[in-house]
């Protein structure tokens, strides 16, 4: 890429690392690298200086979000599970990472897994568990690896396991495999999935925060989530909340990729525009122009050139359709068919669905079929009309997230680029109507 070698280009510039401040830097292999960067510090200092009810309104006070893409409020979420009576209680870091083209978990995890552990760990000093399971797909065996290597080593070093630090907190990790199913990156298909059952996602409430594993109280956050906890406990929520826009705090990785020059892994500020990224960091389009960019992978939408300077926070960017997700960014060029765009991601819906209810199931078939009818220039604008109304009723009546959302990228392409699906349809009748098009 343009970008390679040059640090003070703006790929690199730009960039704020908090999440991967050492990734790169350190021997994600060697424990005493990581501490010998300041690592399990913070561990040590809530165990000794925080009491648990510290902990949480440090993190409430940081304004840190979940960055599995939903952005529920972080210490939101411990509160709730620590407010649960004494008991068993776990904690489990969901790394089921599986937007196309999204690999930001798994970067972490392979550059840095002590910074997951130690996170999973205060977040267990400030809910009371003394357990915890980190879920990661099949998929990424050198993630996998490193993780065993790092609990191993962790447990050596008295910082997991029983009496950390010489105190009287316990916190064991296990690792769970996931089989590669989308929709295991749904919670309570995760949790599922963890108990040895079939990873089906059921209705909430009851939360997780209330009963998740074997029924205990669980919290889950995701891999970078955790990661942003032991710098907040280290430089002060204040001084995290410094950074970012009044409601999105902090930082957040994205995997920038499709026509854009440079492509890569970026951890950028909350709050800095679309355009930036494109055009500055990510260098444009090369001898072309931006048409749109897809955030949030299959649960997202697609942004159009003329809303580049849209903000990267959860409020901005879903008032334009689409989400922050957990970080998947796709540029596309004039080129591209956006009809063809929201076909792909149907059909990876299409093929994740697990079946369980109606309106998903069938609901991402017929609206496959339906794109699939309207490229090969078969559909009429009733075709049109019954795809909007399929998009309405799969998003208001699916069981779990990946239905809600499974009709985003085509609400969206058909509210930013409706000429493209009008000019690919034949004549038909409307409401008793001759409509013609295409
Ligand atoms: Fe399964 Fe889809 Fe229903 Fe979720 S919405 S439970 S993925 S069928």
């Amino acid at each position: 890429t343009a970008a390679e070698g040059d640090l003070n280009h703006p790929f690199f510039a730009r960039q704020v690392r908090i999440v991967r401040e050492t990734s790169g830097k350190i021997d994600p292999e060697k424990i005493e690298e990581y501490i010998a960067a300041g690592g399990y510090q913070s561990l040590y200092k809530v165990i000794h200086d925080f009491t648990p009810q510290q902990v949480i309104e440090e993190i409430s006070n940081s304004g840190l979000r979940g960055r599995g893409g939903a952005g529920y409020p972080t210490g939101l979420k411990w509160a709730t599970v620590a407010k649960m009576p004494p008991g068993q209680k776990f904690v489990v870091c969901n790394g089921d990472e599986g937007d196309p083209g999204a690999f930001m978990d798994r970067s972490v995890l392979e550059s840095d897994p002590h910074r997951v552990l130690e996170g999973m760990a205060i977040a267990a000093y400030a809910i009371g568990a003394n357990e915890g399971y980190i879920y990661v797909r099949a998929e990424y065996p050198l993630a996998i690896e490193r993780l065993e290597t790092a609990i191993k080593q962790a447990k050596r070093y008295g910082v997991l396991g029983s009496q950390i630090f010489e105190s009287n907190f316990d916190f064991k990790v296990n690792i769970r495999i996931g089989a590669g199913a989308f929709v295991c990156g749904e919670e309570t298909a995760l949790i599922a999935s963890i108990e040895g059952g079939r990873g089906n996602p059921r209705p909430r409430p009851p939360y997780p925060a209330q009963s998740g594993i074997w029924g205990n109280p669980t919290l889950i956050n995701n891999v970078e989530t955790f990661a942003n906890i032991a710098v907040i406990i280290r430089e002060g929520a204040e001084w995290y909340a410094g950074i970012g826009t009044e409601k999105s705090k902090g930082t957040k990785i994205f995997a920038l990729t499709g026509k854009v020059q440079n492509n890569g892994l970026i951890e950028v500020p909350m709050g800095i525009t679309l355009r930036e990224i494109v055009e500055e960091m990510g260098g444009g389009i090369p001898g072309g122009k931006v048409k749109a960019v897809q955030t949030g992978g299959p649960s997202g939408g697609c942004i159009p050139a003329s809303l580049l300077d849209t903000s990267v926070d959860y409020e901005s960017l879903a008032k334009v359709g689409s989400m922050m997700g957990s970080g998947g960014m796709v540029v596309m060029d004039q080129d591209t068919s956006m009809v063809e765009v929201a076909r792909f991601y149907m059909e990876f819906c299409r093929g994740e669905t697990c079946g369980k209810c109606i309106p998903c199931r069938a609901g991402t078939v017929q609206m496959y079929q339906a794109l699939n009818k309207i490229l090969h220039g078969e559909a009429t604008e009733i075709d049109l009309v019954k795809l909007e109304e399929l998009c309405e009723m799969v998003k208001f009546t699916s069981l779990c997230g990946l239905g809600q959302s499974a009709p985003n990228p085509v609400l969206s392409t058909l509210r930013y680029f409706r000429d493209e699906y009008l000019a690919l349809l034949k004549p038909g009748v409307l409401n008793g109507k001759v409509a013609v098009h295409g």
